[in-house]
């Protein structure tokens, strides 16, 4: 999930959704939050949903291929070799489980970029090693740099002008600059704002982490707006631009050396999504699709982010042909490429299969880490509620219960589906850390990967896929007003 949407979204998906992490939730009372007892599957659907859960709580695969894909491959930064590796891990993976059509579908990406040497260091004051790591695809350095230290602070453009002549040539923490809040022209007011930071002669910038306890958090991507503008950026964790500021603020003139060497690529690469089906039976030329981003961030192992939502579609596919189903739909797997650089997989996916959005039913997306699966978002989708709490019904009993009506805009892989008005929905599910910790930054690995709720997850996901796989009804499409694509940094 790109982290600025993951900003917007966290506050309504927390406030809205979220017990503190491990705590149980509360029983809602039926209302717009609950969808118990709004629709019902019948009979036959509902045993074949028990068996699915069954096969996956008994001979389920999700956290043993999770730890393959983070302990053997890792990070996956779309255009990087490890990319390439996963992809091809995922295609054996399906094909193993029985898959049909497994493939790669290339789409054009941009410039790859690969992580070198990230290391700082004061040269005074007390000589303390500084935690950084280069942003994604901002340059490198020339070798290592030296460079007194200054702070990017304002709260007026005025005194952003007066401030910026004295930061050339400076290696430049970015505090606070003002607040467009009391402008009469916002756009007006950001876009001279960001001229004046872009235009600065710069040697070097380090952005403070959005997490604490020493973490950092990447992002970035090809052509992406890096705040600081062209030049070599690091992020720097909190308590370490804390400490340079504390020293700029005393007036002690820390000097700090630097050095970057990731590179971006001379030409333009490809990117892959990876495709497969189980194909369905009467209704075989509609599909549902469920997946999530098999690219993630390099800092980690991109467990979380997205490796949970990759395992537990993978999961789902191979527990139904495990278990002896036979959908109506046809089921189709997509792990995308390039989510966290602005969704660029799923939007190369939309356009390439345009002719074929009218055949799909509902896109299912599981991208909120590795916490257990509660409920679906509505989307703005009254029309689609009753089938999907029909769908979800066979796994109301264990937690996958809720509707709300919320809308998740840009965030993950559902929303170019939503901008068409194909019925498509992110799954809601408890944060644990993933807010806190493991999104983006070095704690997302293995370890911080439940595997009841691994499990959890997969059945919830695949209840809610059977369900839409085999009802008699085509969910409607729905001409969609186009809001503003979602932002990354
Ligand atoms: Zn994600």
């Amino acid at each position: 999930m790109p982290r600025l949407a993951l900003l917007l979204i966290a506050s309504t998906v927390l406030l809205a959704q979220a017990p503190s992490p491990r705590e149980r939730r509360p029983e809602r009372p039926a209302g717009p939050m609950s969808a118990v007892n709004l629709g019902t599957p019948d009979a036959p659907s509902r045993s074949e949903a028990a068996r699915l859960m069954k096969e996956i709580a008994e001979h389920g695969r999700a956290y043993a291929d999770l730890e393959e894909l983070c302990d053997t491959i890792g990070p996956r930064l779309t255009g990087s070799e490890q990319y390439g590796r996963a992809a091809q891990w995922a295609v054996d993976k399906l094909k193993a489980y029985g898959a049909v059509n497994v493939r790669l579908e290339a789409w054009d990406f941009g410039k790859a970029w690969t992580r070198g040497v990230s290391r700082a260091r004061l040269l005074n004051a007390n000589g303390q090693a500084l935690e950084v790591a280069q942003m994604a695809w901002t340059p490198a350095t020339a070798g290592p740099i030296q460079g007194e230290v200054g702070l990017l602070e304002a709260k007026t453009l005025d005194e952003l002008k007066t401030l910026m002549p004295a930061l050339d040539g400076r290696i430049v923490v970015m505090g606070q600059l003002p607040s467009a809040r009391e402008a009469k022209d916002r756009p007006a007011f950001m876009a001279e704002m960001m001229g004046l930071v872009r235009q600065a002669k710069f040697k070097a910038a380090l952005l403070e982490s959005d997490k604490k306890d020493h973490m950092l958090n990447m992002s970035g991507g090809p052509g992406g707006r890096n705040r600081a503008g062209n030049v070599p950026t690091a992020i720097i964790t909190k308590e370490h631009a804390a400490l340079l500021k504390r020293l700029v603020a005393r007036g002690a003139k820390p000097v700090v050396e630097l050095e970057l060497s990731g590179k971006t690529s001379e030409a333009p690469v490809q990117a892959h999504n990876v495709v497969a089906d189980f194909p369905g039976t009467d209704k075989a030329g509609e599909m549902v699709i469920i997946g999530g981003h098999l690219d993630s961030w390099d800092l980690g192992t991109g467990a979380t982010d997205n490796g949970t939502g990759c395992v537990k579609a993978i999961e789902v596919l191979r527990a139904m042909k495990a278990a002896g189903l036979k959908p109506r739909r046809t089921l189709r797997v997509v792990l995308f490429a390039g989510e966290e650089q602005g969704l660029l997989g799923s939007r190369a996916y939309v356009k390439a299969h345009e002719a074929e959005l009218d055949r799909i039913q509902a896109v299912l997306i599981d991208d909120l880490g590795s916490g257990k699966i509660h409920g679906w978002p509505q989307m703005g989708r009254e029309d689609c509620v009753p089938s999907l709490a029909a769908a979800m019904a066979p796994a109301n009993g264990i937690g996958c219960k809720d509707l709300p009506a919320i809308t998740i805009s840009g965030a993950t892989d559902h929303w170019p589906f939503h901008q068409q008005g194909v019925p498509a929905f992110a799954a809601l599910q408890e944060p644990l850390d993933y807010f806190t910790h493991t999104h983006h930054s070095q704690a997302d690995t293995l370890d911080r990967v439940v595997k009841e709720d691994l499990v959890q997850g997969a059945q919830a996901l695949g209840v809610t896929a059977w369900g839409l796989l085999n009802q008699a009804e085509k969910l409607p499409r729905r001409a969609m007003e186009k809001p503003a694509a979602s932002t990354v940094q």
